[in-house]
């Protein structure tokens, strides 16, 4: 198992989940180096809301047969909306993006600062699907809103956690998301050959 070591020898972590499969190796690579996550869970970005009741369920599922802290964070698509008015056509990986993260990873920053978290960090930055440049961006600014409140950059991509992830996806029968989350990578996806859709995308 990856060893790794918080900034400060922290033992506990705020987690952000963008849902089961992206933290699931993470969680595991946590506890085996006895650092405890609360699982905190805001994604108001997911469309629609059947969807995201399906991956919030999936990520208590996991959660809970740890016998961890779930924390189930507010849903409001339409404030979400509001957050990223103008940037619609957006590419993935671009303005929309970077907006997205900064709403999300605020929250948990917010959260953090009020319950005694002195660290956060994300599943989000597990994903090859979003650019890590714009996730750690966005979660040095929302920690630099609250003292005492720092963005754990660790880069959970590497150490074999991608592989440890498909086993874990197969042992606990995840299901299967198609895209990342919002209505506009929704559409994208619609206009992409069957094949090239293939695998989890979180
Ligand atoms: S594509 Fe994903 S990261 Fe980008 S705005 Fe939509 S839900 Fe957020």
């Amino acid at each position: 198992m990856l060893k790794i070591e918080t900034p400060h020898g922290e033992d506990k972590v705020l987690l952000h989940s963008c849902c089961a499969p992206c933290s699931s190796a993470i969680i595991e690579c946590l506890l085996a180096n006895d650092i405890r996550p609360t699982v905190f869970y805001y994604n108001p970005n997911i469309y629609p809301q059947k969807e995201y009741e399906i991956r919030k369920a999936e990520a208590i599922r996991y959660t809970q047969s740890l016998g961890l802290d779930f924390v189930d964070a507010d849903y409001n698509y339409a404030a979400w909306r509001e957050t990223i008015k103008g940037m619609e056509d957006e590419p993935e990986r671009g303005g929309r993006c970077l907006k997205c993260f900064l709403l999300r990873l605020g929250e948990t920053a917010r959260y953090a600062s009020e319950h005694g978290f002195s660290i956060f960090t994300t599943t989000l930055a597990s994903s090859r699907w979003k650019s890590l440049d714009q996730i750690t961006e966005a979660g040095r600014r929302a920690a630099s809103q609250y003292p005492g409140v720092s963005y754990w950059e660790q880069n959970w991509r590497k150490g074999g956690l991608s592989e440890r992830r498909n086993q874990i996806i197969k042992e606990y029968d995840f299901y299967n998301q198609q895209y990342c989350g919002c209505e506009f990578s929704m559409r994208r996806l619609s206009s992409i050959p069957n094949k090239e859709k293939e695998g989890e995308k979180g």
